[in-house]
């Protein structure tokens, strides 16, 4: 019997809204995903399997063949920076802004390495070398809106919703370097071998946005 369509979960807030999308394709699984210490889970579809990882795990492991595709938010996915994953569908959920941010009124230090807060790191370098600067990134996991209050920092690189929680520490949006939502990711590998699976699973997922947006 061939392996099983292994689908990559995130965790936490995208969770939330990856589990009604997955009913509506007539995927279940078996027991509830929240609340349980297990990483694995069997579906209503016996060719079908759930893991729920960390949001950044998702593309190591479709790009590695742990999961043959998953959903991750595009930030994720640019960080990461793979051309072996590819995106069939955007689910336009939990949509944000990858941003960078400063100090209300601060200034960029005009000479020498900026130093960045960030979980971002490759999308900040890439972004401040387009503007003909190199970063001295510090690597957080969290709070980062902190790094440039306390003078760890000149600049942060998140994602933002509303803005409240940068206004809440006293700094200010300043350059937007990417709208990111949910994506299907597929592995280009699995897109091949599991394509009877991952075609009608793509189309359906399809139709389930153009629904949601045809109100
Ligand atoms: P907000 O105050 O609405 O701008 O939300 C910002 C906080 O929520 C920051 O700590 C972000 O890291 C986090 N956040 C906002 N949108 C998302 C998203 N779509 N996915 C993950 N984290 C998010």
């Amino acid at each position: 019997m061939t392996e099983p369509l292994t689908f990559a979960l995130a965790k936490g807030r995208l969770l939330d809204e990856t589990l009604p999308i997955l009913s509506a394709l007539g995927i279940e699984p078996t027991e509830s995903l929240t609340g349980s210490r297990k990483l694995m889970f069997e579906t209503n579809h016996p060719e079908i399997r759930l893991l729920v990882l960390r949001a950044t795990d998702v593309p190591p492991y479709v790009e590695r063949g742990g999961a043959h595709l998953g959903i991750a938010g595009k930030d994720t996915l640019l960080e990461y920076g793979s051309d072996m994953l590819c995106e069939p569908v955007d689910l336009k959920l939990s949509a944000c802004r990858l941003m960078t941010a400063m100090r209300v009124g601060a200034t960029l230090p005009s000479t020498g390495r900026v130093r960045v807060a960030t979980k971002y790191v490759n999308v900040a370098r890439a972004h401040f070398a387009a503007q003909g600067r190199q970063i001295d990134p510090i690597k957080l996991y969290g709070a980062m809106e902190l790094a440039p209050v306390v003078g760890m920092s000149d600049v942060i690189v998140d994602v933002v919703d509303t803005g409240n929680t940068l206004r809440a520490n006293g700094l200010e949006p300043r350059d937007l370097i990417a709208h990111s939502t949910a994506r299907l990711v597929v592995s280009r590998v699995a897109m091949k071998t599991r394509h009877a699976l991952i075609q009608p699973l793509i189309e359906s997922l399809n139709a389930w946005v153009d629904k949601q947006h045809a109100a």
